[in-house]
């Protein structure tokens, strides 16, 4: 087993959990997550320009523009490939008990859509498609991804999906290296099997593979023979990574004045655009974006699933938290890392160890007055929680007097500067643990109270703490 999240030895010991009720900044779509406080209630009929500054900020700068009218920012869906993309990782292995569990959570959480690596891979993969169609999921409906062919066709309807989705390459690479076909027996393919699936009232997407390197004239004339016979989606790959966002947005753009069905994007990771070219698709008028968790896949993966969803919370939190059950995400990531033998990366979006982890002193000092200050997500929408970092160099005496609040030490500003001096200059020669801050402040608290030491008087503290602290072997 390789260790997760929950796993790694970090060192929280001198962190600080740190809980505020101080309101968020108004969020996308000016849908403002500022409760109203008691405080602010009055100002609400006040006029815009009478209300205080942060009141005037019902704008979200984030959120889509006015001009955007393609936007689908707050009206799309996931199809979520763990199940099919994520089993092309190098370290994946699923048997049917570990689908099960990664199909029930991400059910749980609530992905629309989920799909399923092709029955004709092998036996085995056709008996595990027939089974999780047979789990009776509550909301995300069954896809599985076959090559546009009509054997492996008859054989994805036969194992009871609520949809398929058919995906043949276009790119001149693919045509030449790959299946050798041109484009009029592509076409003649494709409709052929989208007849086909069609006619046991399924869903059907088609979608090109290596969109980006593909002629233009080549896939705009093939998608829209497609949506006149008529199908539920359109894709569009980025297969080797190597799209950016405004090749995205224009292919997208261009494409959905071609279709009238829906249009969904796959984007792979290589060059660390996967995130920023689901959200430029979804600008230009995409439906729907691939994930898998943690972004697992062929090579680097693709668009991960805690990833897209930090980058469309920023867009429309209260679109996002209405569909998604956001506190589960750590839970299916840590499933999915310990089913792949990886751990959940440091950095990750929401759920990385450092994500809500704060430790300049500047930055701690306003994270305590307002959250806002230094984070777009808040953590507690996801289950997290905020952490300060207070023993070491760059703390400051506002995180220092958070902590004795919560110890409930009565200490006054010019006390709590007192003891972040020396807190400072222990931590010069080593980080402090969550402890050594706690028990320099009750030394300190004690000393002054008891009238042992006034303030200032750092030799009478050192001998205190020589005292009463223990030593470094
Ligand atoms: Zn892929």
């Amino acid at each position: 087993m390789c260790p997760h999240v929950d796993d790694i030895p970090l060192d929280k010991s001198n962190a600080v959990a740190i809980e505020t009720d101080s309101p968020h900044i108004p969020m996308p779509n000016g849908n403002s997550n500022v409760e109203t406080s008691s405080s602010s209630k009055d100002a609400s009929t006040l006029p815009p320009a009478a209300k205080p500054v942060h009141q005037q900020q019902k704008k979200n700068a984030y959120g889509p523009r006015y001009s955007d009218f393609l936007s689908n920012t707050s009206n799309w869906s996931i199809i979520e490939s763990t199940l099919r993309e994520g089993e092309q990782f190098a370290n994946a292995f699923f048997n049917l008990e570990t689908k099960m569990k990664i199909a029930k959570a991400l059910d749980d959480f609530g992905v629309e859509y989920i799909e399923l690596t092709s029955p004709a891979a092998s036996p085995e993969s056709f008996e595990d498609c027939k089974a999780i169609c047979n789990m009776g999921l509550k909301k995300a409906k069954i896809l599985t991804h076959i090559r546009c062919h009509m054997d492996d066709a008859r054989l994805a309807v036969e194992t009871g999906v609520d949809g398929v989705d058919v995906v043949i390459g276009t790119s001149s690479f693919l045509r030449e290296h790959s299946h050798g076909k041109d484009m009029t027996w592509i076409t003649k393919q494709a409709i052929e099997v989208i007849e086909f699936v069609k006619s046991k009232g399924i869903e059907i997407r088609f979608s090109s593979e290596d969109s980006f390197r593909s002629e233009l004239v080549d896939l705009l004339s093939i998608y829209r023979t497609v949506d006149k016979v008529g199908l539920n989606r359109v894709g569009v790959a980025d297969t080797v990574g190597c799209a950016d966002p405004r090749q995205v947005y224009d292919l997208v753009r261009t494409l959905r004045g071609v279709v009238s069905c829906d249009i969904e994007c796959h984007f792979h990771n290589d060059t660390g655009c996967a995130i920023a070219n689901a959200y430029a698709a979804l600008e230009a008028g995409a439906t729907h974006i691939d994930t898998s968790v943690l972004g697992i896949g062929e090579r680097n993966g693709i668009t991960p699933l805690g990833g897209l969803i930090a980058r469309m919370m920023v867009a429309d939190p209260e679109y996002v938290k209405s569909k998604y059950n956001l506190p589960m995400l750590r839970e299916i990531e840590n499933l999915v890392a310990e089913a792949v033998e990886i751990s959940v990366p440091f950095n990750n979006y929401i759920t990385g160890f450092c994500a809500f982890t704060h430790k300049a002193g500047i930055h701690a000092k306003a994270i305590l007055a307002n959250p806002a200050t230094y984070e777009i997500l808040k953590p507690e929408d996801f289950g997290m929680s905020r952490y300060v970092s207070i023993g070491h160099r760059l703390t400051g005496w506002n995180a220092v007097k958070s902590r004795a609040e919560q110890l409930k030490l009565e200490m006054t500003d010019e006390q709590v500067k007192d003891a972040t001096a020396k807190i400072k200059e222990l931590a010069d020669t080593r980080t402090q643990s969550m402890d050594d801050v706690d028990r320099i402040l009750r030394i300190y608290h004690t000393a002054v109270t008891s009238g042992q030491m006034k303030v200032g008087e750092q030799e009478v503290l050192q001998e205190l703490l020589d005292k009463h602290m223990p030593q470094d072997k």
